[in-house]
């Protein structure tokens, strides 16, 4: 779930893995451990707390040595937030230590074997009984321990092993939960995502699912957990050190909403042919029969991606007019659906790791559906469980908050949705027309994150109200609900997005003197409807700030403040009207003191259901 980093080689390892794990803070987490292997011993420093806690704890107790080791973030998944219960955990018998990400299923079975066979147990993780397993099995051979044991285990692992008796070994495998390896010269570094690694090699591969590396500074072997040899591929990682870092910005979150430009001129690049009047999608290439074929389009994400998703279904459904809905992951998956012929699945993740959405694709799949991605992390588990997909090419996304892959998100449902409507019905006019327009989102974009410091002054106005409502119809009836969720999960604020109609079928009663609605009133089919939905709000005292139309005077009579967004063609307004919120909900969190870019409880990637 969070964040892995493992060294072995020639240096003295505690402070470069330090560094690494720093690197992954991002992905949220609420403890923090170490250890080291120094003349056959290993040593462990682990704590509650941040990163910067466990430093505090290493100078108290000196440090620790080694040129072999391994350290850990954990996100409390089974058994408290407490100092025995953080990783890394040690078994009783046979010199194991081991961190892990992810989640043992059958920890219960597999504790209640282990300690009929007499093992004591110190914290309440499903971890620490995979570190007991591997103890029990080991005989003399590590490797073979760890494939021994993961064959036993149910659930999602990226784990990490090593052994006091076998002093320059590092063994590693993951089942769900990313792992790549770094490979150096006559050093390694395991971690659990690329920016961990980067500031030692750019060559690296990743770890598939069921797959085992063993590690001395000499060499690497790779296998699966039943001991098949399997040959990885090393290749150079793609990203750079400046993208990973935060240059003039105060947060990532900042920092990846001004991105937001830049990401979409990315995603756009070379998939559309103006001249032809066509979009080229090249991940999608010997599928695209099926996929134009397809009676139904069934979109599945959590969190931001569902919103991505929700207005895909509107795009697609529009612009393509094929029957389309959108799902969470996490309910699709268990209500037994029902998968016709020519169903099409598209799962929707920024880190292609969302364990919700994956496990969805995958029951679909097995139902019969054509498998498409829109992820953003290259060769992640969704992008190689799917037939086909779309990378957003936004870049790493650090935030916790969603922004620019978001936005990336929906960028390349709009091209899916063109180019199904292009396959279909759509002439070669109206989608250059529609390209053209498109391809003007990022400089509009740009005016839009000029008014930032206005955003702000108007966002102090009301940041003492705990209550806040954020309303849209049609293509914005999601943005309202990605407006309602960056405010409450970076600004702890409790806030509500729902269609604008709905609010008078119940939640209007919670309209009160004062109360902040955010309405999305940009010019479309439904504007004046819109209106309506402000007057009733402000009839009853509520406070409306709107997000419309440049040149939109008459909104001004209605809203206490206004965000203007340049004219778009509605489909494409969401990439646009998001931007006030997301900014909006960034200085809220700053107002209210809270850290932007590590929000308590959340993780960057959801890896567990
Ligand atoms: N399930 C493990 C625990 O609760 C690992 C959680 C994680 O991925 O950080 O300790």
């Amino acid at each position: 779930m969070c964040g892995i980093v493992a060294y072995v080689g020639s240096k003295q390892c505690q402070d470069l893995m330090l560094e690494g794990l720093k690197r992954l803070e991002y992905r949220g987490y609420d403890s923090a451990g170490i250890a080291t292997m120094h003349n056959g011993k290993i040593n462990v420093v682990k704590t509650i707390g941040r990163v910067a806690n466990l430093e505090d704890k290493l100078e108290t107790v000196g440090g620790v040595r080694g040129t072999i080791g391994m350290c850990h973030t954990r996100w409390a998944t089974h058994g408290g937030v407490t100092d025995p219960n953080a990783h890394p955990h040690t078994d009783d018998r046979a010199g194991i230590c081991l961190i892990h990400n992810g989640i043992i299923e059958n920890y219960a079975s597999l504790k209640t074997y282990l300690q009929e066979k007499g093992h004591v147990f110190k914290s309440q993780t499903d971890t620490e009984v995979l570190a007991m397993l591997i103890g029990e099995l080991y005989d003399g051979d590590l490797e073979a321990a760890v494939q021994a044991a993961l064959r036993e285990v149910t659930g999602a692992y990226g784990i990490v092993v090593m052994c006091e008796k076998e002093p320059e070994t590092l063994v590693a495998a993951r089942k769900g939960s990313p792992l790549m390896v770094g490979v150096g010269n006559g050093e390694f570094v395991i971690a659990s995502d690329g920016s961990a690694i980067i500031a030692h090699t750019s060559h690296a591969f990743s770890l598939e699912d069921y797959q085992v590396v063993k590690v001395t500074p000499k060499g690497f072997r790779t296998s699966t957990i039943h001991n098949v040899p399997v040959t990885p591929k090393v290749q150079q990682l793609e990203i750079d050190l400046e993208q990973i870092e935060l240059g003039s910005f105060s947060h990532f979150m900042q920092k990846e909403i001004f991105e937001q430009p830049k990401a979409l001129r990315n995603t756009l690049r070379g998939r559309t042919d103006i001249r032809e009047g066509k979009i080229v999608l090249g991940g999608v290439g010997s599928f695209a029969k099926q996929l134009t074929m397809a009676k139904r389009i069934v979109l599945t994400g959590q969190g931001t991606a569902l919103h991505a998703a929700t207005i895909g279904e509107y795009l697609i459904e529009d612009l393509a007019r094929i029957y389309s809905v959108a799902e969470y992951g996490s309910e699709f998956r268990y209500r037994n659906p029902i998968i016709e012929e020519n169903t099409v699945v598209v799962a929707v993740s920024q880190s292609g790791e969302t364990a919700d959405t994956l496990a969805a694709l995958i029951e679909a799949k097995e139902r019969g559906a054509l498998a498409l991605g829109v992820v953003n992390v290259v060769g992640s588990s969704i992008a190689r469980e799917t037939d086909a997909g779309v990378y957003l090419r936004v870049g790493p996304e650090i935030g916790v908050a969603s922004t620019k892959a978001f936005t990336g998100q929906v960028a390349v449902l709009t091209l899916v949705a063109l180019y199904l409507a292009r396959r279909r019905h759509m002439s070669a006019d109206q989608c250059a027309d529609m390209i053209r327009e498109l391809e003007q989102v990022p400089d509009k974009m740009e005016r839009i994150l000029e008014d930032d410091a206005r955003v702000r002054t108007v966002t102090e106005k009301y940041i003492d109200r705990d209550n806040w409502l954020f309303l849209g119809r049609g293509y914005n009836y999601p943005t309202a609900l990605e407006g309602a969720l960056k405010l409450k999960e970076i600004s702890y604020i409790h806030a509500e997005g729902m269609p604008a109609a709905e609010m008078k079928h119940g939640p209007i009663a919670l309209i009160n003197d004062g109360m902040p609605a955010v309405f999305i009133a940009n010019r479309g089919r439904q504007y004046e409807k819109v209106i309506s939905n402000i007057q009733e709000v402000k009839s009853r005292g509520g406070r409306i700030i709107a997000v419309a139309t440049e040149g939109d005077e008459h909104i001004k009579t209605l809203a206490d403040d206004v965000f203007y967004v340049p004219d778009v063609p509605e489909c494409l307004s969401p990439m646009l009207t998001v931007v006030p919120l997301q900014l909006m909900a960034y200085h809220a969190a700053l107002l209210r003191g809270h850290d932007v870019d590590k929000p308590r409880n959340r993780a960057k990637s959801v890896t567990v259901e």
